[in-house]
C-alpha cells in the first residue's frame, strides 16, 4: 500500500484484496482475488457439494447448522472484534449484529423441515382418484452477494435459509469486509469439513457480476439499489432468479398519543446506530404538531450525548462522506436548519450526529439514502399527512410508528416490508419474521418461512390411488361421464354463495 492510501478503501495488490480499518488504516487482513475462471470453478465445486448436502436431509443439515450456530456463540467476541477491526463498527454493535445472525441461523435450521418438507394436500374433484403431494426442493447452488454495513447478519440471513433448504453457497462478500466474509466460510468448514458447501470468493463488483453469470441457480443480493439493477440485468441473461435486498429511506411516525421520550430514544438509536449505515435505519421522522416540539428537544438532547469514536464509529466507505456532506448542505441550502451538528459534522472518517428540521420535501436529505448519522424531523398536521409523506419515496424497506390507539393501523398503511411499532429496527431480531422491501428497496424475502421458501422450488406431485370412477383427463372418457362430472360439479359448487 502507498502512503496516499485512503484508510478503509479496499486495495488490490498483486492478486490480493487488502482490507483496512477506516479509522486507522491498519490492515485487517488480505484474501486472494478471484477471476472469472475461479468463480466458475467454485460454483462447480459447490454443485458437487450441493448433492451431498441435499442428501443429508433436513435432520442431517439441521444438526450441522446448529453446530455452526454454537461455534458462532462460543466465538462471538472474536467475531465482534473482527468486524470492529475491519469496518470500524463499535464492538457492542458488532456483538449485537452477531447475536442477530445466530437468531436467524438457529431459526432456519430448526424450521426448514416443517416449512419445506414433504406434505400431503387434499384431493380435488377433477382428479379425485389422485393424491396430491407438495415439497420444496433446493435450487442447487445459490450465489450470495453481500454488503459491508452488516457483514455478519446480512449474508448469514440468506445463507442460513439457503443452506437449511439444501443448497450449497458461493458467497461474494463486500470488498470492504472480505475478512469477516472469509471467517464465515472458514468457520462453516470447521463444522462441515467434508465438502465445500459454503465458499467465499473475493474481489470488486466484477467478481459479483461473474458470480451472476457463473451458472448459479439463484442469486441473493444485498446492497444498493443501483447495483441491484445491474445484478438483475446480469441474472436476466440466463433467467437466474433473484432476491434483491436493496436500499431504504425509512421513516418513523410519531402520533399524538406517543410516549415522546421513548420515541426520541428509539429514533436516535434507529438513526445513529452503526453511524447510520443501516439499510433499515431511520432517516426521516414525521411528528404530529402537538408532540413535535417536545420530540425535537428530546432527540437533540439524546443524540447530543453520543460521542464520535465511541458510540458512533467511522464511516466505513470513505466516498460516503461526500454524499452525507452533500445531503446536509443541500438541506441547509434549501432552507433546512441544523438543530444538532450540520455540514461541519463531517470530519473524515467520522460524522457527528446531525438533526435537521424544516427540510423541504425535494431535498436529497429527504429523498435519497444518506447512510450516515443524520435525521430529519418534519412537523405534520396529523397521522394521515405523516403516512402520505412517509410513503412519498421510491423506496419501501422498513419503518416505525410510535403511538397507542392507531399505531398498528398506521403501520399497515406504510408502504414497506416491515414496520416496528413503539420500537425501531426490532423486526430484524425475529428469525420467524420475513424481511424484504417493496419498490426500489427490492423484492423477495429472507428470514422466516418466506425466507426459507425463497431458496427452494415448490414441487407438486400427484399419485394415482385407484381407478378413475369419473375419468376426466383421458380421451377414453364417455360423453355420459362428462355429463356426470358436470352434475357432480353443480352439486358441489352450483349454489350461489
Ligand atoms: P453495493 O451495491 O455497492 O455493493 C454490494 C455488493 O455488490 C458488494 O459485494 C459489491 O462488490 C457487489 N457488486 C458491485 N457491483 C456489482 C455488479 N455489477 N454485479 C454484481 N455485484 C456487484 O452496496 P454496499 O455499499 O456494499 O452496501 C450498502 C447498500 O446496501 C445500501 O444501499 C444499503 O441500504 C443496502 N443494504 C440493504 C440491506 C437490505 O437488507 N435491504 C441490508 C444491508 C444493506
Amino acid at each position: 500500500m502507498t502512503a496516499t492510501h485512503v484508510p478503509g478503501l479496499p486495495v488490490i495488490d498483486d492478486g490480493w484484496l487488502i482490507s483496512t480499518n477506516p479509522a486507522t488504516g491498519a490492515e485487517a487482513g488480505r484474501v486472494p482475488v478471484a477471476d472469472e475462471k475461479a468463480v466458475v470453478a467454485a460454483v462447480e465445486r459447490a454443485r458437487a457439494a450441493a448433492v451431498w448436502w441435499q442428501g443429508l436431509g433436513f435432520d442431517g443439515r439441521k444438526i450441522r447448522l446448529l453446530r455452526w450456530r454454537t461455534l458462532m456463540v462460543q466465538r462471538i467476541e472474536e467475531l465482534a472484534e473482527l468486524v470492529h477491526k475491519e469496518s470500524g463498527k463499535p464492538l457492542a454493535d458488532g456483538t449485537i449484529e452477531a447475536v442477530a445472525a445466530v437468531e436467524h441461523l438457529d431459526w432456519a435450521a430448526r424450521h426448514a423441515k416443517k416449512v419445506l418438507g414433504p406434505r400431503r394436500v387434499r384431493t380435488r374433484i377433477l382428479v379425485a382418484e389422485h393424491s396430491g403431494h407438495l415439497e420444496y426442493q433446493p435450487y442447487g447452488v445459490v450465489g450470495v452477494i453481500g454488503p459491508w454495513n452488516y457483514p455478519i447478519v446480512t449474508p448469514v440471513g440468506p445463507i442460513s435459509g439457503a443452506l437449511a433448504a439444501g443448497n450449497a453457497i458461493v458467497f461474494k462478500p463486500s470488498e470492504y469486509t472480505p475478512i469477516v466474509g472469509q471467517w464465515l466460510a472458514d468457520t462453516f468448514a470447521e463444522v462441515v469439513p467434508e465438502h465445500p458447501v459454503l465458499q467465499a470468493v473475493h474481489g470488486l463488483g466484477d467478481v459479483g457480476g461473474a458470480l451472476c453469470r457463473s451458472g448459479v441457480n439463484k442469486v441473493s443480493f444485498t446492497g444498493s439499489t443501483a447495483t441491484a439493477k445491474k445484478v438483475m440485468a446480469a441474472c436476466a441473461e440466463n433467467l437466474v432468479p433473484v432476491v434483491l435486498e436493496a436500499g431504504g429511506k425509512d421513516a418513523l411516525i410519531v402520533d399524538a398519543d406517543a410516549d415522546v421520550s421513548a420515541a426520541a430514544e428509539a429514533a436516535v438509536w434507529g438513526a445513529m446506530t452503526n453511524a447510520g449505515q443501516t439499510c433499515i435505519g431511520i432517516e426521516r421522522v414525521y411528528a404530529v404538531e402537538p408532540v413535535y416540539d417536545r420530540f425535537v428537544e428530546a432527540v437533540v438532547e439524546k443524540a447530543g450525548k453520543l460521542r464520535t469514536g465511541e458510540e458512533i464509529g467511522p464511516i466505513t466507505m470513505p466516498k460516503q462522506l461526500d454524499i452525507i456532506r452533500d445531503h446536509i448542505e443541500d438541506a441547509l441550502a434549501k432552507g433546512g436548519k441544523a438543530v444538532l451538528g450540520g455540514a461541519e459534522a463531517v470530519q473524515a472518517p467520522f460524522v457527528a450526529p446531525t438533526v435537521l428540521v424544516d427540510v423541504p420535501d425535494d431535498s436529497s436529505e429527504i429523498r435519497e439514502e444518506t447512510f450516515g448519522p443524520t435525521l430529519t424531523i418534519t412537523k405534520v398536521r396529523d397521522a394521515d399527512e405523516a403516512v402520505e409523506k412517509a410513503n412519498d419515496t421510491p423506496y419501501g424497506l422498513g419503518g416505525s410508528v410510535f403511538g397507542k390507539k392507531n399505531a398498528i393501523r398506521i403501520a399497515r398503511r406504510l408502504r414497506s416490508g416491515m414496520v416496528a411499532v413503539n420500537g425501531t429496527l426490532t423486526f430484524v431480531g425475529m428469525g420467524n419474521l420475513p424481511f424484504g422491501g417493496v419498490g426500489e428497496s427490492g423484492f423477495g424475502r429472507i428470514h422466516g418461512e418466506d425466507g426459507l421458501r425463497e431458496f427452494a422450488r415448490a414441487k407438486a406431485i400427484t399419485v394415482r390411488r385407484g381407478p378413475s370412477l369419473l375419468p376426466a383427463m383421458t380421451f377414453e372418457r364417455t360423453p355420459a361421464q362428462v355429463q356426470q362430472i358436470v352434475k357432480a360439479l353443480r352439486l358441489l359448487y352450483g349454489r350461489k354463495p
